[in-house]
Parts: C-alpha cells; sequence; structure tokens
C-alpha cells in the first residue's frame, strides 16, 4: 500500500532527492567511492558545497551581505548558540510555544530575557500582533512555524533591533524578506535533509557584534571565516540538502511550492472546517503551512482511537498529534505530494459517512 508521510520530523524528502543520495552513498560522482568515505577537503565536496551557496541563495534571495553556514548538533544546539554570541545585557523573546520556550530557557543563561509577546495565556494557538519592540535589545528572537502547535507567523515582522529567527520547521516553503533579519536558523531535518545539520544564514555585520570571548566552534565567526569548514561538517546532511534545494529550482522555486502548500493546506483544513467530526486548533489567520492540527470536534472525542487506526490502514503515516496538544497534526512540508493531502482528506470523508451522529 502507498504510505502518506505526514511524519513532523525527520519527516518527508522528494523521491528523486532520496534516490539520488542512495546514489552518491555507493557511487559519489562515479568517483567510485562512498560519499560516507571521502574527505570533506576535496574538490568534489567543495563543489556541493558552492552549489548549495549558490543555490540557497537564488531560491531564498539571499542579499550578498548575508553568509550561509552549516554546522552539526541541532536547531537546539543554536538555542544557547545564539544567546551566546549575541545577548550581553538583554534580548527579547517572542514565546509562541515549546520550541520558543526551550530558546528562552537557554537564553536566560546569558543575560536577561524580556517576554515582548506570548500567546501563552490562550495555549499557543495563536501569533501574537501588534506588540512593541523596545529599542534597548541586543535582539529579538521569534519561532515563524510553531511545529507543535501548528500556528505560524504569515508575515515578516519589521523590528528596530535585530531579527533573528528560528526557521526550522518552514524554511523555504514560503517566500520571505531576508533582509528583515539579522540572522535565520534551523535544523535542516524537517524541509530540507535528513537530522544531524543546522543551516545559518547571517548577515556580515553581526559577526561585529558578538559580545564574549567564546569557545572556537560556539562563534559564528568560526563557521563564516571557514566556509563552515573549520572542522568536519554534516558532509551528508549537506549533501542531501543540496539536490533537496535542485529540486526545489526545478519545481519552480519558492513562489511555486508556496502556491502548492497553500493549496494543500487548504484543501486540508477546508474538510476539518467542513466535516463535523473534527475541528482545527489554532485561530484561523495564524493557521500553520506546514503543520496542521485537528481535533474531534466536541461530541465525538472518543472517535479519535478508532479514526487513528482507520487512517493508518489507509496508509497515512505519521498524523498523532504531539502529545501536548493531542488529537492530530498532519505535517504538509514541501515534499508532500497533494495526492497524500487528497487521501488523508478523502478518508475523513469516509469515516465520516459512518460516524456522523
Ligand atoms: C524541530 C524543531 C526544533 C528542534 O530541532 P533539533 O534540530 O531537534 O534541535 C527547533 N525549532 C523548531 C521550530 C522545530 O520545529
Amino acid at each position: 500500500m502507498k504510505k502518506h508521510n505526514f511524519n513532523a520530523g525527520p519527516s518527508i524528502l522528494p523521491d528523486e532527492v532520496i534516490r539520488k543520495a542512495a546514489e552518491a552513498i555507493v557511487d559519489f560522482n562515479g568517483s567510485g567511492l562512498s560519499l560516507l568515505s571521502i574527505s570533506h577537503r576535496t574538490k568534489d565536496f567543495d563543489e556541493v558545497m558552492a552549489e548549495a551557496d549558490a543555490l540557497f541563495r537564488e531560491l531564498l534571495r539571499i542579499p550578498d551581505n548575508y553568509k550561509i553556514f552549516y554546522v552539526g548538533g541541532g536547531a537546539s544546539t543554536m538555542f544557547y548558540e545564539v544567546a551566546a554570541n549575541f545577548l550581553g545585557k538583554k534580548a527579547g523573546y517572542v514565546n509562541t510555544g515549546v520550541w520558543s520556550k526551550k530558546a528562552i530557557k537557554e537564553a536566560k543563561r546569558y543575560g536577561e530575557v524580556e517576554i515582548v509577546a506570548s500567546s501563552d495565556d490562550r495555549d499557543f494557538t495563536y501569533i501574537p500582533k501588534g506588540f512593541a519592540i523596545p529599542e534597548d535589545l541586543d535582539y529579538l528572537h521569534i519561532t515563524t512555524n510553531n511545529t507543535i502547535y501548528g500556528t505560524e507567523y504569515h508575515e515578516d515582522i519589521a523590528s528596530p533591533v535585530p531579527l533573528i529567527a528560528d526557521m526550522s520547521s518552514d524554511i523555504l516553503s514560503r517566500p520571505v524578506d531576508v533582509t528583515k533579519y539579522a540572522m535565520i536558523y534551523g535544523g535542516a531535518q524537517k524541509n530540507l535533509a535528513p537530522a544531524g545539520a543546522v543551516f545559518a544564514i547571517i548577515r556580515e555585520d553581526m559577526l561585529d557584534k558578538i559580545v564574549r570571548d567564546l569557545p572556537t566552534m560556539v562563534s559564528f565567526r568560526t563557521h563564516v571565516e571557514n566556509n563552515s569548514m573549520f572542522n568536519t561538517p554534516p558532509v551528508f546532511p549537506i549533501y542531501v540538502l543540496k539536490e533537496t534545494l535542485k529540486w526545489l529550482k526545478s519545481i519552480g522555486g519558492v513562489e511555486e511550492i508556496y502556491r502548492r502548500n497553500v493549496e494543500k493546506a487548504q484543501l486540508l483544513y477546508d474538510e476539518i472546517d467542513r466535516n463535523p467530526l473534527f475541528r482545527g486548533t489554532v485561530a484561523k489567520e495564524d493557521r500553520s503551512l506546514m503543520n496542521i492540527c485537528f481535533v474531534m470536534a466536541d461530541g465525538y472525542e472518543e472517535l479519535a482511537p478508532e479514526f487513528m487506526e482507520f487512517a493508518k490502514a489507509r496508509g497515512m503515516v505519521g498524523i498523532k498529534g504531539h502529545r501536548l496538544v493531542g488529537g492530530f497534526r498532519a505535517s504538509c512540508y514541501n515534499a508532500l505530494p497533494r495526492e497524500s493531502v487528497e487521501a488523508l482528506v478523502a478518508c475523513m470523508q469516509e469515516f465520516a459517512k459512518s460516524h456522523v451522529k
């Protein structure tokens, strides 16, 4: 049976990217050697890095005064590294859920943290808007897509202080005005690559704003100045990321994937709103295009396990909601084909036929 992969992360990658990755593991560029067993300091791998850089710049329209680097660890590593590099006195954070809270916790080790806005009061079911941003902050940190709760900023906010964004789960899913950000980072395992790499896009002038003497590996300057080659970078995830970027370009780039993502999300949200068995969990205007959360409607709560089995039997994978939210979460990342969303919608309709009271 065909599987429909709604996993939240690590998550679906394009079939052709997986195939290219498998080929490179066996024989990289016809070299007779595996990608897994060559030095990262070779001409062939230099080319991978250069191509990834060029594609990332082209697809996201990254200006020349921004640098891209990759490091191991995860987005969670960046939670403390961002603060270690830039939090001198006080930083601002917007608290929109689990990942924001984790970033806040790490930042507090390095200085004062002001919670500039929060959606904690309504269980993180919306994105705070129109909040004032104090001008005495070293930076403002936001999480653009809240993978667990299913909310997402649909606009790049204007900030009088350097804006730093965790874009782990919506990078390259929609057009972004990079010039609004001082830094964008994320774990690569949601929309770009297998786990093990972090991407970071940083405005060059930020490197002069590093506030303390840091271990070499923690300083962002190290990775920019050495082109991600100070130590051994996560070679395999970077290769796959490059192939994902190539795939994205081949289908029409960010504008086209955004069009597809809007279409997929609309299909599923329409069904959630229309089907009496289900309801959405967050404010409509803040609904994520990537992580679509829903629960059984009032009076139908007890059907949740039965629907889960029903969907599983029809090939749906990874639709169980995060334990903090319950219900269901269908992650509809870039590589998820429209047919998978259609299959889930059909499944919800079929279930409704036999269960609506
Ligand atoms: C998955 C995720 C993280 C955590 O990433 P790791 O690479 O596992 O540390 C952080 N932020 C967001 C928004 C995420 O979706």
